[in-house]
């Protein structure tokens, strides 16, 4: 191509990619969710929310965000909490490794980095269980620094706006890193953090999986697909039928005055070496999970990843409890005030929250997500 030619076809890229920068932050300053989050600046309060984020809805993290940076404000105090109680504020959100690494890298940070978490994504990266989406994610909105974010949404929008398939499993690698390639060239170098948030936001609310909104997408000028995508094929969602004995009896507790005995209920550890959830507390396993009418407590859908969980809950008088269930990890009879601030796998927490057992104030964060949660 002659010279010429070339300059001219570099100055019409450089201004499409300021016009693309340009129309995309011009409608997240309009349009933008108002959320806990976005309205702080500490890199602390933006790395918890961005592990938060992952797999996890928005509508539940809001909710969970804000006990967790109550309960654990700075980065030390969360360094310095038992794992046990970072889990508990961690139920409902699922992927509990995600907390303990976390937790760990606050940790790390607290012993050997004075408590400073480092400012540069590539010093960020070094850290236990961070890696390069939260590394960038925090320099760009916490620092300003210039490193573009990519997770799932942002994947999905470029490759529509540059017609390149998604979801193909075969060349899979190499279009991710075109899509890294990409988006390190579109990043705003005046307000990365604004438009990596932007156009995460973008495929959470308009660049939608299934039904793209491409007649108010502001990209809509600058897309090469517009709807016209290929949709990569659903994951096939599998069954499985379980079922869980609801056990609770009043304290036996020589302490309690007669009259003064709280309930408790009856919880049930899994073991340490379990590849999922470790530590975890549950109401202990039924053997069969068909359960006459008379004794079925209540009936849960509760998904993990790709099943969906029939759950039946049973109650169980305490003398039944050996009959009736599977011998598993270490078992408690557990105060019902002391439960809720336990880490309880999400469907234990489930239950017993509508078994009015537990405060129902986290229920309504909790519910919405069944079809997308984890436990
Ligand atoms: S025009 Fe449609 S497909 Fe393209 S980025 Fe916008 S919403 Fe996505």
């Amino acid at each position: 191509m002659p010279k010429a030619e070339r300059i001219i076809k570099q100055n019409q890229e450089t201004e499409d990619v300021a016009g693309l920068r340009r129309r995309l932050l011009g409608w997240y300053g309009q349009n933008k969710r108002d959320l806990p989050w976005r309205r702080s600046s500490d890199p602390y309060a933006i790395w918890v929310s961005e592990i938060m984020l992952q797999q996890t809805r928005v509508a539940v993290v809001v909710e969970r965000y804000r006990a967790f940076l109550t309960r654990f404000p700075t980065l030390v105090s969360l360094a310095l909490a038992p794992e046990e109680e970072v889990l508990a504020l961690w139920s409902g959100l699922g992927y509990y490794r995600r907390a303990r690494m976390l937790h760990k890298a606050a940790q790390f940070v607290a012993d050997h980095l004075q408590g400073n978490l480092p400012r540069a994504a590539v010093e960020l990266r070094a850290l236990p269980g961070i890696g390069s989406y939260t590394a960038a994610a925090i320099a760009s909105i916490a620092h300003g620094e210039r490193a573009a974010v990519v997770d799932g949404n942002v994947e999905r929008v470029l490759c529509r706006i540059a017609g390149w398939a998604a979801g193909s499993r075969v060349d899979g690698t190499a279009l991710r890193r075109k899509v890294e390639e990409l988006a390190d060239h579109l990043v705003d170098p005046d307000q990365p953090g604004d438009f990596n948030q932007a156009l995460m936001e973008l495929g959470a609310t308009l660049c939608l999986p299934r039904n793209p909104h491409c007649l108010v997408c502001p990209l809509a000028g600058d897309c090469r697909t517009r709807g016209e995508h290929m949709t990569p094929p659903r994951p096939r969602m599998r069954s499985r039928e379980v079922g869980h004995a609801l056990s609770v009896r009043t304290s036996l507790n020589p302490e309690s005055a007669p009259g003064q005995r709280g309930r408790e209920v009856l919880l049930e550890q899994r073991p340490a070496s379990h590849t999922v959830m470790p530590g975890l507390w549950e109401l202990p396993a039924l053997l069969d999970p068909v359960v006459p009418q008379q004794d079925l407590r209540m009936t849960v859908r509760h998904a993990i990843m790709q099943v969906n969980y029939y759950v039946r809950i049973r109650t169980v008088f305490e003398d039944d409890v050996e009959v009736l269930t599977v011998a598993g990890g270490e078992r408690r009879w557990v105060p019902l005030g002391e439960a809720s601030g336990m880490a309880l796998t999400g469907l234990t927490r489930k239950v017993l929250t509508r078994a009015h057992l537990l405060p129902s104030a986290l229920l309504d964060a909790i519910a919405p997500v069944e079809a997308d949660s984890v436990l």
